[in-house]
Formats: structure tokens, sequence, C-alpha cells
């Protein structure tokens, strides 16, 4: 599967421009890859030239710290092929804004994705064991 991902929220806790806190996410996102399935960072960060912060490359860094790896950044790299379309193709969408998207609410920060549940309702779609 070509799973879509966004990075704030979703992989790590809400801390734009900086990058969050852990919450579960590195061990799923090995297990996916390890199972053959291909990620796809889609998110609002951005390398801007006028600024000094490269927000997309920190998110990026994250990635390559963990050694996970990304098959497209803000882009399926296979789409061009046969469509136009700015939406990153994918079969699954992991994004903490998502209507259904499993969450945790701390008291005083935005709520983030509860990888606890989004392993077991990947289990139960049958993407992992
Ligand atoms: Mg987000």
């Amino acid at each position: 599967m070509d799973i879509v991902i966004d990075f704030d929220g979703t992989c790590v806790t809400h801390n734009y421009p900086d990058i969050g806190k852990e919450i579960g996410a590195t061990p799923v996102l090995r297990e996916l890859v390890d199972a053959g399935h291909r990620l796809i960072l889609f998110t609002m960060r951005c390398n801007d030239k006028k600024k000094k912060n490269s927000t997309l490359d920190a998110a990026l860094a994250w990635f390559h710290e963990r050694d996970i790896p990304l098959y497209g950044v803000q882009v399926n790299p296979g789409q061009k092929l046969w469509t136009l379309s700015p939406k990153a193709y994918g079969d699954l969408y992991i994004d903490d804004t998502a209507l259904g998207c499993p969450l945790i609410f701390p008291e005083e920060a935005p709520p983030y994705v509860d990888w606890r549940e989004v392993r077991r309702i990947l289990a139960t779609m049958e993407v992992l064991p």
C-alpha cells in the first residue's frame, strides 16, 4: 500500500516549527516499511528560501535519523504518469486532522495521533499482522 502520512500532530506532537515529541509513530512506521508498504510524507511544512528555517528539511531529518525511508515527499512519485492532480495519491491517509483518526487529547496542548489505536486498526484492516 501507498500510505500518506502527515507530520505535525501525526508523527510527533505539535511543536511547529520545531520538532515535537515522540508519540509512538516510529515503531509503527518501521513495521509498515518492513512489511513492504511505501510511505509518502504529505505536510504543510516546506522549505521557504526567504526564511532561514527549513521546516520540511527538519521533518525529513526526523525520518532519516530513524532510518524510515520515504517513497515520496508531498507527492506520490508514480502519480505523474496518470494524473496532474496536486493531491498526493495514497491507499490510506494517516493525519491528525482527518475525521475518524484516533487521537489523544492532552490537557493543555493540541491533540495528536493515538498510535496504539492506529496500530490496532491497521491490524483490523490487515495492513499489518
Ligand atoms: Mg497535522
